[in-house]
């Protein structure tokens, strides 16, 4: 599908697109999450200007550096944090982002909460599922996921879906269609999955925000 008049956001789209409509779906009911993590301001400013302006960045202390000038220059910039938190930063990430992807444990409700009530912004959140059962991987495990629920109403973070990042080099599909089924028992309708090596596999199982990062910028350096 890569036609070298396109730019690298323009095919995305386009594949993004594609993918939706062969499953029946709109392609507007895709959000594509530009992910910046390590790129500086000039790599990220072309594509503002090209009309894209959701943005994700994996850690608290870099967007911080990079996002508040860039959104003094341009109006309606999105920025959606999509790395693990630590309890700590939880106030500094309400403050900045405007989603949040890596709710997963019990403490990070609880600052999460805390963070919001004392900010007074309400920060919609995706509950990180670890999909693949993955020792050392971040995400919530499966069976524990109504129970994160459930604390994270009563601490009233608006929990609007469910995120994952399935295991490395294997087929990705089982674990987003899994994440889709835990989305539907738990009264769900948001999935964070598919970044750039699976973003169509994941649109064509229900992805209502992908997050590509390397098919836009290119390889991290
Ligand atoms: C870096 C990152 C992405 C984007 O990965 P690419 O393979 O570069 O598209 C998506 N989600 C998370 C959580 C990430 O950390």
């Amino acid at each position: 599908m890569d036609q070298p008049d396109l730019t690298p956001l323009q095919t995305v789209r386009a594949r993004i697109a594609h993918a939706a409509t062969i499953a029946h779906r709109k392609p507007g009911a895709v959000e594509l999450i530009a992910i910046s993590k390590t790129h500086p301001a000039e790599r990220i400013v072309p594509l503002i200007e090209e009309g894209q302006r959701v943005f994700g960045e994996n850690k608290v202390q870099e967007a911080q550096a990079k996002w508040p000038e860039l959104r003094e220059r341009y109006e309606g910039v999105q920025l959606h944090l999509v790395g693990q938190l630590q309890s700590n930063k939880a106030e500094d990430a309400v403050q900045l982002f405007d989603c949040i992807h890596s709710l997963d444990r019990p403490s990070l409700v609880s600052a999460l909460g805390k963070a919001m009530d004392k900010l007074g912004r309400q920060v919609p959140c995706f509950v990180q599922v670890n999909i693949g059962e993955e020792e050392q991987k971040g995400g919530c495990a499966i069976a524990e996921v109504p129970a994160l629920l459930a604390s994270a109403r009563e601490a009233q973070i608006p929990v609007v879906g469910l995120m994952c990042v399935p295991p490395l080099g294997i087929e990705a599909a089982p674990f987003f269609a899994l994440l889709a089924k835990i989305a539907a028992e738990n009264g769900l309708d948001q999935l964070s999955m598919g970044m750039s090596d699976d973003f169509e596999t994941a649109v064509m199982l229900g992805a209502t925000h992908v997050r590509v990062g390397s098919a836009l910028f290119g390889a991290r350096g």
